[in-house]
This record gives structure tokens, C-alpha cells and sequence, in this order.
């Protein structure tokens, strides 16, 4: 089978959910197949291998679960980027517009080494408005790491998200919608 085709296939759309007229894109039965998510992990796998990453980031919460395999495949450390509130330890917090207020991010300060300029792959599930991901990159940056690549299994093509978010850094999306 074609793998593209696979892990669409894998993916299902719930239509009003978390609200009436959003139609939500669902991971957990990619990762409950197990040819799926193999599928996926090593197609990621080959294309970072090349990258010489010092770190994968994940974003809260689904980008934990890409992002933590990947680092483990490619011999690196896996930092969580999280809500507000989460991590116990010194953290450097960006503020994100929402459509009605605005929700944060953060990350321990310490949590990519002391040498600047690690090299570093941003990874969640979906892009839509990239808000989310646009303050994780910046994190990233404002600790003193780099982010080499944002990357997410799905891209809302019709928003202007990953536009956006190309002008902090390069994006790649494994399947565009
Ligand atoms: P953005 O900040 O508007 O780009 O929203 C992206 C964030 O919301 C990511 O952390 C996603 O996990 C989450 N998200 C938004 N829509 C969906 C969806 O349809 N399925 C899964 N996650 C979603």
C-alpha cells in the first residue's frame, strides 16, 4: 500500500468536536495501528537522521507522544514544551493569542544544554493557525537553541499557519489537508 495512503487512512475526522462546526482531526487511531505508526515513525526517522539534531521538542500534548519516539530512534534527548504551569523546575514562557484571550507556553531554561546554538526539531501533531507552534519556536530560540525545522504529521493547508510560521523557520508536513 501506498504509505501516504496509509496513514490518511489512519487518521479520522470528528466532526464538532471540541465545538459545533470544527471538524477534528484524530491521531489515536494512527497510533493504535500499528502498521501506521511504524509506518510514519520510520518515514520521520530517515529524514532527520541526516539533520545531526541535538534535540527533538514536543509540544504539549500529542507532540510528546511523535516527539519522544523520534528522539529515542535518533539517539537525542526529547525536551516537552508545555502549557502553562506544568514544569517544575526555571522556565522561559511565551503568551500565544487565541481566538477569544490568549493561552502560554514554556520551557525549562536549562533544558537544551549550556552550549548555545543546539540544534533542535520542533514536532506536534497538526498545524492550524500555528500560533501554538510559532511561540514553541520562539521558546526554542529564546533559551539560546535553534529550531532547525518545525515538523507535524498534519497541515492544515487552507490556514495561514504554516506560512507564518515559515518566517521563524523552515516546515514540514507529512500530510497537508
Ligand atoms: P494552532 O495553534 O492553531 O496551530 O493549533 C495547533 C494546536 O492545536 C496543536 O497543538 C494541535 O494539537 C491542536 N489542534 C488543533 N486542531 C486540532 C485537530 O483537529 N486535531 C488535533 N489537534 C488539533
Amino acid at each position: 500500500v501506498d504509505q501516504k495512503a496509509l496513514l490518511e487512512s489512519a487518521i479520522r475526522d470528528i466532526p464538532d468536536f471540541p465545538k459545533p462546526g470544527i471538524i477534528f482531526k484524530d491521531i489515536t487511531t494512527l497510533l493504535n495501528n500499528a502498521e501506521a505508526f511504524s509506518t510514519l515513525m520510520t518515514h520521520l526517522k530517515t529524514r532527520y537522521e541526516s539533520y545531526n539534531l541535538d534535540f527533538v521538542a514536543g509540544i504539549d500534548a500529542r507532540g510528546f507522544i511523535f516527539g519522544a519516539a523520534l528522539a529515542q530512534m535518533l539517539g537525542v534527548g526529547f525536551v516537552p514544551i508545555r502549557k502553562k504551569g506544568k514544569l517544575p523546575s526555571t522556565t522561559v514562557s511565551e503568551k500565544y493569542s487565541l481566538e477569544y484571550g490568549f493561552d502560554e507556553v514554556e520551557v525549562h531554561m536549562d533544558a537544551f544544554g549550556s552550549d548555545k546554538g543546539a540544534k533542535v526539531l520542533l514536532i506536534d501533531d497538526l498545524i492550524a493557525t500555528g500560533g501554538t507552534a510559532k511561540a514553541a519556536a520562539s521558546l526554542i530560540e529564546k533559551v539560546g537553541a535553534h529550531c532547525v525545522e518545525a515538523c507535524f504529521i498534519l497541515g492544515l493547508e487552507f490556514l495561514p499557519g504554516i506560512d507564518s510560521l515559515t518566517e521563524l523557520t523552515p516546515v514540514y508536513t507529512v500530510i497537508g489537508v
